[in-house]
């Protein structure tokens, strides 16, 4: 589907929270790395979609009302067998009807398993003052426990790019820990100069996150997304 036959779903639908199937295919369509990621509507097509992917593969609620879909009990990782993929889609609809009985269901996406990486995120919110403005920071518990994520307004330089991944006080395990491999830097810098791109083309965005992107020592995929559009307009 074309960008604008994606968003006009969305409002059509009364929506500004974009799937994270639909903010995928968004940032695919901007150049964006993205995990292969399809919507599967049973699950015989769930199976099917995880044949022709390869396994293991991961299953997640596809749902504009489920921001937070792992809280939701949506999210199944490492799914190795048609068999344990058939229980993860069963499991993830039982769960999440019972938790979220309002809930607006489109299905269960089906992705590829990313092989394990540094887990960074990249955001935009839009500041009242500056307009939108980018957030790096590296994923789990350091971000939501110790806040460490850098800030630049959009547009970025490539000096700004650099200087945001640079001064996070997690930065050296991005240069390679305890036998971890040393991630791509100036593929993250290019990541980032395209959110930013991506950002000032499509102003009817009003936040983004990826969250988490999967960086390794060749390039970096984003394996969750969520877009939100502005309330009017578009
Ligand atoms: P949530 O809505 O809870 O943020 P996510 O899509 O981010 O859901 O999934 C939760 C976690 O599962 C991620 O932070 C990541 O660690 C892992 N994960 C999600 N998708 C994949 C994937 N395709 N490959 C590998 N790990 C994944
Ligand atoms: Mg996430």
């Amino acid at each position: 589907m074309a960008k604008h036959q994606i968003i006009d779903k969305a409002r059509g639908e009364g929506r500004t929270v974009m799937t994270e199937i639909e903010s995928k295919e968004l940032l695919r369509q901007a150049g964006i790395r993205v995990i292969d990621t399809r919507l599967a509507l049973s699950k015989e097509e769930a199976s099917s979609i995880s044949k022709q992917f390869g396994f293991p593969v991961v299953l997640k609620i596809a749902s504009p009302d489920i921001v937070h879909k792992s809280d939701a009990g949506g999210v199944k990782l490492g799914l190795k067998t048609t068999k344990q993929v058939g229980k993860a889609y069963d499991d993830i609809l039982l769960t999440v009807r019972q938790r979220h009985p309002q809930a607006m269901i489109q299905g269960v996406s089906v992705q590829k398993m990313a092989r394990p990486g540094v887990e960074v995120i990249i955001g935009m919110s839009k500041d009242a003052q500056f307009g939108p403005v980018l957030m790096f920071g590296l994923g789990g518990i350091l971000v939501e426990v110790l806040k460490d994520v850098s800030f630049r307004i959009v547009p970025l330089t490539k000096r700004d790019a650099g200087e945001m991944i640079r001064e996070i006080k997690g930065y050296p395990l991005l240069e390679g820990y305890r036998g971890q491999e040393p991630v791509d830097v100036s593929n993250l810098e290019e990541l980032l100069l395209k959110v930013s791109d991506f950002v000032e083309q499509n102003p009817e965005v009003k936040e983004l996150d990826l969250n988490p992107i999967f960086a390794y020592s060749d390039g970096a995929v984003a394996v969750d997304a969520r877009l939100i559009l502005e309330d009017v307009g578009g």
